[in-house]
């Protein structure tokens, strides 16, 4: 038997002299097997095809290093979880965070399964770079898709997110940074109308692929948006009446009681616009947002909600009201969730109000 490679068959034999005998049947079966050659160093090497706990968490048969390189041509679902699971197993959290990112992030939706388990092994990425927060909002996620029984299992290890119990209680302390922070041009008075009472909340993202957490960079980007609201538009302001950027913090935008223009025409009236900063759609210049960010939405919505007593079935995305992305392929299942919770919680939402 011939190897295509001799240089990485002494990488196997220094690394793992002890597993030489498994890694030379594993190859052994592997040629016996594959009848198409993949376009790979080892022509025997079959990347995974499938997601699952006994497929993508196997333990490995060769050296997880050398396995990793191995996969790097194989750009499929199956094999990029491997990878991230791999990396985990090497102490790389910032390759498997890359690996799973493709997955959440790339072109293809993947599937309830798939996302499940790209999620778990972030969550577990985060907690091995020492941020186990970061990971709480994909943890949740992974718990409501999860159906690999073996996945089921691990994740109910894990104690539960502390978040879930907090978020939705409308806090009357809610810090919102002034318009002032921004340094906000002032409204244009001939260009702006009363406020209806408010009756409904409408979620955006701005669109622009947007990541950065300091204060002063956050509040250059509300200052970009307003000019070209503005300039570009003819709006008498910002659009929207408040903004969240990825670390959590809210923006005062339009002052509540000034109609917003965000979701065209009428639909406007009595609806508080939020915008929080990103582009959630799939694909390169996509992201998912942040979990500081849905947690400050979440937040932020149910104290409109309590303050203007209106319920959960008023909480719409943009793309509810006219056809458009906004907020993106990656943003309307949160906000669908979020619904969801608003409405199981919206008994003890009333009663936080009545006290
Ligand atoms: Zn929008």
């Amino acid at each position: 038997m011939q190897f295509p490679s001799v240089q990485k068959t002494q990488v196997v034999r220094t690394r793992a002299s002890s597993r030489l005998g498994v890694s030379y049947l594993f190859f052994g079966l592997l040629l016996a097997c594959s009848s198409s050659p993949p376009p790979s160093r080892y022509k025997g090497f079959v990347p995974p095809a499938s997601v699952s706990t006994t497929v993508t968490m196997a333990a490995p048969a060769i050296d997880p290093e050398l396995e990793i390189d191995l996969l790097a041509p194989f750009k499929t679902t199956p094999a990029l979880l491997r990878t991230a699971h791999l990396n985990l197993l090497v102490h790389r959290p910032k390759a498997a965070i890359a690996a799973t990112a493709e997955v959440l992030y790339g072109p293809v939706k993947p599937s309830s399964n798939e996302e499940s388990f790209a999620r778990y092994l972030r969550a577990e990425a985060y907690e091995q770079e020492g941020q186990p927060e970061r990971g709480q909002y994909d943890r949740e996620r992974a718990d409501t898709l999860a159906i690999d029984l073996g996945l089921r299992r691990l994740l109910a290890g894990k104690p539960r997110p502390v978040a879930e119990e907090v978020p939705v209680v409308a806090s009357p302390e809610l810090a919102v940074q002034p318009r002032s922070a921004w340094k906000a041009a002032g409204p244009d008075r001939r260009n702006v109308e009363p406020m209806d009472p408010v009756r409904r909340v409408t979620i955006h993202h701005s669109a622009m692929y947007f990541r950065d957490t300091r204060p002063t960079t956050c509040a250059a980007q509300i200052q970009m948006i307003q000019r070209d609201h503005m300039s570009n538009r003819g709006y008498g302001d910002i659009g929207y009446h408040y903004l969240i950027d990825p670390s959590g913090r809210i923006w005062q935008g339009r002052e509540l009681r000034w109609q917003g223009a965000h979701a065209a025409g009428n639909n406007n009236q009595g609806n508080v616009g939020i915008c929080l900063l990103g582009n959630f759609m799939r694909g390169k210049k996509g992201q998912g947002p942040t979990s500081a960010q849905v947690q400050a939405m979440r937040r932020l919505v149910a104290t409109v909600m309590l303050r203007f007593k209106f319920g959960p079935d008023a909480v719409f995305c943009h793309s509810d009201f006219k056809a458009t992305d906004c907020p993106g392929a990656l943003m309307e299942p949160v906000v669908a969730e979020m619904v969801r919770d608003l409405q199981r919680r919206s008994g003890r939402l009333a009663d936080a109000s009545a006290q």
